[in-house]
């Protein structure tokens, strides 16, 4: 079985989530980690995760859906991250893409979830965008784990969050043609440290590029693993599954 590590499959991406579960079981993909992004994603993932068993939820506070953020909703995530379905604090991080980012701002909300983190021992799961240095520098101050979610970064870079405690999402960008860059990096990083996402409803891999994305194309993303590595692809299912269980408590308890 495969393991949707990152997804975002909420009612207004689709007709009917029931149909998203279900032909993504039938593709073999049996366990999906749904990430919020705001207050309203937050609550959807964890109505999600309690109505699916193969549903899990990550909760946290995105760079970019901080306009309407309050102190309090750090108390949320307290009281919500030992829910017995809730497996990361995620999706957080650091983009700086936008001209108008408030960096400051983004720093704090981010630091502040990975005080949470620590303190009830959660994995992470991490954007960044045009950021990767202060990440990494921020990243280096804890001793936490997690993944670096639609990794982008060099192979050295790679290295060192590996280095840190931390897993590498690959996602459908693995395979468009003109992604080099990403190639070298899983040509050139252990298989261990390989995650399977689809980051659904975006980054829809080939030969569907173009359409919305579905945990149900995470075959693809393996098969595109399995061209670079020279693997065979049970073993990209197999490693990359086991990866994700290491990582993440799906005991449900
Ligand atoms: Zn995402």
């Amino acid at each position: 079985m495969y393991i949707d590590t990152h997804c975002h499959i909420y009612k207004e991406y689709y007709n009917s989530i029931d149909d998203v579960i279900n032909e993504s079981k039938a593709n073999g993909v049996t366990r999906f980690i749904v990430n919020g992004c705001d207050m309203k994603s937050n609550k959807e993932s964890l109505d999600l995760a309690h109505k699916y068993e193969e549903v899990y939820a990550a909760i946290g506070f995105h760079p970019t859906e901080l306009n309407d953020f309050k102190d309090e909703y750090f108390d949320w995530l307290e009281e919500h991250i030992n829910d017995n379905k809730v497996v990361a604090i995620g999706e957080i991080g650091l983009d700086y893409h936008y001209d108008d980012t408030d960096k400051e701002k983004e720093i704090y909300v981010f630091r502040k979830q990975l005080d949470i983190a620590k303190k009830y021992n959660k994995p992470i799961i991490v954007h960044t965008r045009d950021a990767i240095g202060d990440i990494f520098q921020i990243l280096k101050e804890y001793n936490l784990r997690g993944s670096i979610h639609s990794y982008s970064g060099s192979v050295e870079m790679a290295r060192e969050f590996i280095r840190l405690g931390y897993m590498i999402g690959i996602g459908g960008v693995i395979t468009f043609k003109n992604a080099k860059n990403i190639k070298e990096v899983v040509k050139n990083i252990d298989l261990e440290y390989i995650l399977l996402e689809t980051d659904s409803p975006y980054l829809t891999p080939e030969p569907y590029r173009g359409t919305p994305n579905s945990p149900k194309y995470i075959p693809y993303i393996a098969k595109a693993i399995s061209d670079i590595k020279d693997v065979n692809i049970n073993d990209i299912r197999r490693t990359t599954t086991g990866n994700a269980e290491r990582l993440f408590d799906f005991s449900n308890k």
